[in-house]
């Protein structure tokens, strides 16, 4: 397969057509995500423009290529752009087209991936293209980086290359999903720049009761009935706002008058205003600005004649940065109160936030880069409530950022909405503007002609 155009709009299209069908589900399992299939396109676009390439795969399948423009000066930084080429899983009866068709319907491109996020890894591959086949000279090094399993934490993606093989990857500014939607606002025209992510605090809790005979439940002590009320107080437990740096200086980019951010900005009285805003809005703020907990499964009972002695729930909490593990465990023995005897919790996984200055030279090339896209735009720090590959180069000390840049066409509220979810699709004009993007980026960070 071999994708050759003159028009980098029609080349990043086709591409993101490719990478659609090529269907990379990764469910969790080790043997999913098949990213070898996306690894080969790739390896096509890019090799005739002379890049070195390299393929790293730690599992059968589960491939990983790096492509470099080595800088001229060992000194300069190096830039990695960052994308992943697996999706999550669908429910086709939901959609109103195939899943995996990569369609392309009046100006729209239709699929799994369309803004998760094989439109940035798309248009970040068919920019490096671009700069390697016009011959650019850069001062720091250019790595574009495709990696697997980016949808069940890393681990055989952007967590291995980070921890087995970091002379690949080893960077100082990393731009990776996502951001970038134009926001309407009072003020103009606001792109969000994910600056930092939420943590995991994955736990399972044990909720232990005393066995009996279900035909005398008076007074028995039911591990069922415990857990009941243990998710209903984990519901319901409303912890503490904590009005961050990124949070203040998003808001107060935003230009609303006072009266509207005020109460947003004020630990106090954040949540009786929450509770006046759209919800979708409210869930995004809320999430910003608090440690959420969510009790996603339960399993319990074994016979209908026995009362269980023992009930599982496992809850989904996300952390806020500077948060530890010991600081959430407190925070659910609070939640569970006067139960406390009765629960034993573990945690399953924990990923501590992560967060990038900002203030940086990459903060400045993106305001700068933004504005020739976006004029009188002003870019916006903003906390994402999800997890992406980001983390693993802030530990490294690399200064990484969300971005991407979509069309005015392009709604915030879409975003959310298709981010995992059905319909997924993208315009080809935000496909163009990110392709245009990453390539002004590279030269205004790395330099060179
Ligand atoms: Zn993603």
């Amino acid at each position: 397969m071999a994708i050759a155009h003159d028009d980098p709009t029609a080349e990043v299209t086709d591409l993101l057509q490719h990478l659609i069908r090529n269907a990379c589900v990764n469910d969790g399992g080790e043997t999913s995500g098949h990213e070898a299939r996306s690894v080969e396109v790739l390896r096509a676009v890019l090799e005739p423009s002379g890049l070195d390439l390299e393929v790293y795969e730690p599992l059968p399948g589960r491939q990983s290529l790096v492509a470099r423009i080595e800088g001229t000066d060992p000194t300069a930084p190096t830039l990695t752009l960052l994308g992943h080429t697996d999706v999550v899983p669908v429910n086709g009866d939901a959609w109103s087209r195939d899943p995996f068709g990569g369609e392309l319907v009046d100006g729209v491109v239709w699929g799994r991936g369309a803004v998760d996020m094989l439109n940035l890894t798309a248009s970040m591959a068919v920019a490096t293209r671009r700069l390697a086949a016009r011959g650019w000279k850069p001062k720091g090094t250019l790595v574009f980086a495709a990696v697997a399993d980016e949808e069940a934490a890393g681990v055989w993606g952007a967590k291995h290359l980070a921890e087995r093989e970091l002379d690949a990857v080893r960077s100082d500014y990393v731009l990776t999903e996502s951001g970038g939607m134009p926001m309407k606002s009072p003020g103009g025209i606001k792109l969000p720049v994910m600056v930092g992510e939420k943590g995991c605090y994955w736990c399972r809790i044990t909720v232990t009761g005393t066995a009996g005979h279900g035909s005398q439940p008076y007074k028995t002590d039911n591990a069922l009935v415990k857990a009941a009320e243990v998710v209903r107080r984990i519901a319901t437990f409303r912890p503490e706002a904590q009005i961050g740096e990124v949070w203040k200086r998003y808001l107060s980019s935003m230009g609303l008058p006072d009266e509207k951010t005020a109460p947003l900005l004020d630990a106090s009285r954040i949540d009786a205003r929450l509770d006046e805003l759209p919800v979708g809005t409210a869930r995004l703020f809320h999430a910003c600005t608090h440690t959420t907990l969510s009790p996603n499964i339960a399993h319990g009972g074994s016979k209908i004649n026995t009362i269980p002695d023992t009930v599982e729930l496992e809850v989904d909490i996300r952390t806020l940065p500077g948060q530890s593990a010991a600081d959430i465990e407190r925070m659910v023995h609070e939640a569970v109160g006067d139960l406390r005897d009765s629960v034993l919790v573990e945690p399953a996984i924990f990923d501590p936030a992560s967060e990038s200055p900002m203030e940086s030279p990459l903060w400045d090339t993106l305001a700068r880069v933004a504005g020739r896209f976006y004029e009188g735009s002003q870019n916006v720090p903003m906390l994402i409530a999800g997890a992406t590959d980001a983390r693993f180069f802030r530990r490294l000390g690399a200064t990484a950022y969300g971005f991407g840049l979509f069309s005015r066409a392009f709604r915030y509220e879409d975003y959310g909405k298709m981010f995992h979810g059905d319909d997924e699709r993208v315009d080809v004009e935000s496909l163009r503007l990110s392709t245009e993007m990453w390539e002004a980026v590279a030269i205004d960070l790395l330099g060179g002609a």
